[in-house]
């Protein structure tokens, strides 16, 4: 295969994620059970359609970016990554601990990559473009400024070169990255009622938390856990009570 041929590979690929997604909960949450769950909504109205749209063509774009750091890691250096193939050559142990690892390292380098997207500087030329959605859809969660999304494409190199990972749980993780992404923009919380008090539930990212993100324009940084957000106080002081607004019936 050719490097165009990879590329285009790597683009439908997370295209054909990004769409299978985004408009499956589209359809679903923005559609079909709209008004049954319309008590879940966030925020109690819809996005515009340029909203939509601008989010769209940002994602495309950012589709291209992380195809092109697929290219640079897997077609050029994919001899150099630590990446294996048979789960014996390590052991079953060591597989699972590979799982808790990618969520832990994705999650601490989201959250301090974000919070440096919060510099005025940074926010005003790169980030300002994912929160142009203030009320953000399942469209939003690959819209990014070029820039910005180069630098979530690094968690690719990350990973790759990083301690030995089998080949398919990473392949398996970035799919269930952009399900979760999805999920955080969602604008319908899906976790139960207090939910965010449990032992568990406190430390997990909800779609709640990265909403009031959106709307506020700061604290909940993280991207699958609060345990940054509460170890370093960034938590939003209104997240326990706009999870509770949201997830009973008024
Ligand atoms: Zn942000
Ligand atoms: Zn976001």
């Amino acid at each position: 295969m050719d490097m165009f041929n990879f590329w285009w590979r790597e683009v439908l690929e997370a295209m054909g994620e990004y769409f299978l997604f985004a408009s499956s909960f589209f359809v679903l949450f923005y559609i079909i059970l709209k008004k049954p769950l319309w008590f879940r909504k966030v925020q109690k109205k819809l996005p515009k359609l340029s909203d939509y749209g601008r989010d769209i063509i940002y994602s495309l774009i950012s589709i291209g970016i992380f195809a092109s750091v697929a290219v640079v890691v897997f077609f050029f250096n994919g001899e150099y990554t630590h990446i294996y193939r048979d789960i014996e050559t390590y052991n079953w142990g060591y597989y699972l601990f590979t799982w808790v690892y990618m969520f832990f390292i994705h999650d601490t380098y989201f959250y301090w990559m974000h919070r440096m997207m919060h510099h005025p500087t940074l926010f005003k030329w790169v980030h300002l473009v994912h929160h142009k959605s203030t009320n953000p859809s399942p469209w939003t969660a690959y819209a990014f400024h070029p820039f910005e999304a180069f630098l979530e494409a690094m968690i690719v190199p990350i990973l790759a070169f990083g301690i030995p990972i089998h080949g398919p749980a990473i392949g398996a993780f970035l799919f269930f990255q952009i399900i979760y992404n999805v999920y955080g923009h969602l604008g319908f919380e899906l976790y139960p009622k207090n939910f965010h008090k449990t032992a568990i539930g406190k430390w997990i990212n909800t779609s709640v938390a990265h909403n009031l993100h959106h709307k506020g324009f700061d604290g909940n940084y993280g991207l699958y856990f609060l345990i940054w957000d509460r170890w370093m106080g960034t938590l939003r002081k209104d997240y326990n009570t706009t999870y509770e607004m949201t997830t009973e019936r008024q």
